[in-house]
């Protein structure tokens, strides 16, 4: 880790598994997972399912596919899905809520990725033959588009709550839900306690090389597993890759260092006259906007050695994560300080 020369701040799924990771992985005990005779991935269920506060969990390949199958578990075909517009379930995942669940999405606004309740309240239409059934609410916690914005109980479980209230179910995606815990410091099984399923990523600030965990109730998992082999995800010898994540949840406290990181590179990147940003509550991600197109500072920087995301036109996503240390934040730095085109906010 930082020996390699390039600096790739474009996503924290970039990190490749530690040697204990390769370890763990060469000698994880398997079964065939579709028989539920995979004894590590049993355990991986098990364990997030016990840090989250859920009776049961399911591995799985992907987030998207976490996020999927927990919205085809939730609804049935023309049932409607209340999701904020820049979510990652509705943004990044194709129009896979349509095609899968055949849900009806309701899109909401609100800030750092988060609507009210009173706008929930609003959004929901009085049951008659010309509406879709309300069915669910999704949320997102970091919120990625939002630059990492970590949610705070006293904004998410009123918005669960009058979900609740509602007849809705909910649903968090939380991809980098442990990046809320530690910039929050409340326990991941706080900041879930009240809705009823919940995606994590093993893949991205925690390491692991591939996967994610749906958890929920019993009959609610036991609805996904069906799922999951609808859009084949059901993997066999997967006891290779739970162990991967196994371990990766041993990295939690270790995204404090990540948010650190993020923290200098917003204050140096400040200091050198961009338009960088964070949202109220950060974590491990900076997003610098841009007079000029995004591209152009991209590309420039991709030239020493330095990568980075655009997240629109006119703007940039930077992400720290485990091989991501002080040297390249230091790195990236004063390759910025050289650049003086169009990305360049002031003097
Ligand atoms: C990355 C991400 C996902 C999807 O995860 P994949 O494993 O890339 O499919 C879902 N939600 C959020 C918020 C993410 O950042």
């Amino acid at each position: 880790m930082g020996v390699q020369t390039v600096v790739d701040l474009r996503s924290d799924t970039v990190t490749r598994p530690s040697s204990a990771m390769r370890e763990a992985m060469a000698k994880a005990e398997v079964g065939d997972d579709v028989y539920g005779e995979d004894p590590t991935v049993n355990r991986l269920e098990v364990r997030v399912a016990e840090v989250l506060g859920k009776e049961a969990g399911l591995f799985v390949p992907s987030g998207t596919m976490a996020n999927q199958v927990a919205i085809l578990s939730h609804t049935q075909r023309g049932d409607e899905l209340f999701i904020h517009r820049e979510s990652h379930a509705y943004y990044y995942e194709g129009a896979a809520p349509a095609l899968w669940a055949g849900a009806m999405i309701t899109l909401l606004d609100g800030s750092e990725g988060l609507f009210s309740a009173d706008d929930l309240v609003q959004a929901v239409r009085p049951a008659n033959i010309h509406h879709p059934t309300p069915r669910l609410v999704c949320l997102e916690n970091t919120h990625n588009r939002a630059g990492g914005a970590a949610l705070d109980v006293t904004r998410m479980d009123p918005v669960i709550n009058t979900a609740h209230n509602l007849g809705l179910s909910v649903h968090i995606d939380g991809a980098r839900l442990f990046n809320a815990e530690v910039a929050l410091n409340v326990p991941a099984e706080r900041l879930v306690r009240e809705a009823d399923s919940v995606s994590i990523c093993l893949s991205k600030g925690l390491g692991a090389p591939v996967g994610s965990v749906l958890v929920g109730s019993n009959a609610f998992i036991d609805q996904a597993r069906r799922y999951r082999k609808w859009l084949g995800g059901g993997m066999r010898q997967a006891g290779v890759l739970a162990a991967a994540g196994l371990l990766a949840l041993e990295n939690r406290t270790r995204l404090a260092e990540d948010h650190r990181r993020a923290q200098r590179l917003l204050e140096g990147l400040r200091q050198l006259g961009y338009d960088a940003w964070g949202p109220s509550r950060p974590t491990n991600m900076v997003m610098i906007d841009t007079p000029g197109p995004a591209d152009s500072l991209v590309q420039e920087m991709a030239s020493h050695g330095i990568l980075m995301g655009t997240m629109g036109s006119q703007r940039i996503r930077l992400v720290t994560h485990w091989d991501i240390d002080d040297t390249g934040v230091e790195r990236a730095l004063s390759a910025f300080a050289q650049w003086q085109g169009a990305g360049r906010h002031v003097g």
